[in-house]
């Protein structure tokens, strides 16, 4: 049985034309998967969209259907009237794209962030899902509709990525017979997942191979962190999407609960992950750097330099592992 929501947004699908398609900047394969997975299921019935984003599409996701077919807010001309937004928390998250949004416009928000604000006028916001994808796979259900094969690799798409390979506390029954259904339809589970995951460009392997020499420990041996300079990531030759993932080398040290890395972006910037195993609600403290996310995985953009930046999310950390029970899993040496 679907919570009421999702009758709100099969209507929404059925109701509008002209849709304009978001998701939050610099996109992963959650975003990807569940917005191209709706314009596909938009498309089906008879519907046009106009798919935007602020940042360029990453390669590895350029074998989607219809990822060709974003476009940067400036090529875009006026504003829309009916806006669907996907795996996106907050409208600052939209970037500049947000602006192509009318006033007084029907925006349905569509997402499974805890610290989503509800910036919609009508909000489908499921905290038990794993992934925005498992929230559209649960639209289409709604609206009685068959998934295709291409439909179906989206969906697919973002539900390992944001479980991580079907490996994080979020993966649930119900992602697994989900999965298991998008298999049905003839996703290609290994095909997929080597894309998406398992491939590494060189520049990204060369920035893990400098990340690692960055490693830091505190004295509890509960928070560990990596920092990524902005020379690091110039010697490597890598770019923004490379950093991605770093977080999870703190993270998965033994003894562990909290696992941050640092990144040095635009100057006086620095660009915050945090991962966490058991208890730690690391969404609350990014909420409070001005970010946001997930108990388990959040991130937040400081001001200040790094070791500034570093010294006082540290500080946060600590605070908050020092108030947390060590999980009966958790082990140091
Ligand atoms: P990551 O650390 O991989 O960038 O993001 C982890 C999680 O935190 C994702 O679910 C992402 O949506 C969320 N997140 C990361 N950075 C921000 C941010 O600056 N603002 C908000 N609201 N959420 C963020
Ligand atoms: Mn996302
Ligand atoms: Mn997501």
């Amino acid at each position: 049985k679907l919570k009421p929501e999702y009758k709100t947004a099969a209507d929404f699908f059925h109701k509008h034309d002209n849709l304009l398609l978001l998701v939050h900047e610099k996109p992963d394969g959650d975003a990807l998967g569940s917005v191209l997975g709706a314009a596909k299921l938009l498309q089906q019935l008879g519907k046009t969209v106009t798919l935007v984003n602020d940042d360029p599409i990453p390669d590895k996701f350029m074998f989607l259907p219809l990822a060709d077919r974003f476009q940067l807010p400036e090529q875009v001309e006026g504003t829309f009237h009916n806006v669907i937004s996907f795996d996106c928390g907050d409208r600052k998250r939209l970037g500049r794209s947000g602006g192509l949004v009318a006033e007084g416009a029907n925006l349905l928000n569509v997402d499974h962030h805890v610290t989503n604000d509800h910036f919609g006028t009508e909000n489908l916001v499921d905290l038990d899902a794993a992934a925005t994808c498992q929230i559209v796979f649960k639209i289409a259900q709604q609206l009685g509709m068959e998934l295709d094969l291409d439909t179906a690799t989206c969906l697919y798409t973002g539900l390992v990525t944001d479980t991580g390979g079907f490996r994080y506390s979020n993966t649930t029954e119900e992602v697994l017979l989900i999965a298991a259904n998008l298999l049905t339809v003839g996703v290609s589970p290994y095909n997929i997942v080597d894309r998406v995951m398992e491939t590494m460009t060189w520049p990204q392997v060369l920035l893990i191979r400098s990340t690692l020499d960055t490693l830091g420990r505190d004295e509890s041996g509960r928070i560990a962190w990596v920092t990524i300079t902005r020379e690091m990531l110039e010697t490597a030759g890598g770019c923004d999407e490379d950093v991605e993932g770093l977080v999870n080398y703190p993270r998965n040290v033994e003894g562990v609960e909290v696992g941050i890395s640092f990144r040095e972006g635009l100057p006086g910037k620095v660009k915050v992950s945090f991962r966490s195993k058991y208890v730690v609600d690391v969404g609350a403290i990014a909420l409070e750097f001005g970010g946001g996310g997930h108990a388990r995985a959040a991130g937040c953009t400081v001001d200040g330099d790094v070791e500034a930046v570093k010294a006082r999310v540290l500080t946060r950390v600590q605070e908050a592992v020092a108030g947390a029970p060590v999980h009966p899993e958790a082990t140091a040496e």
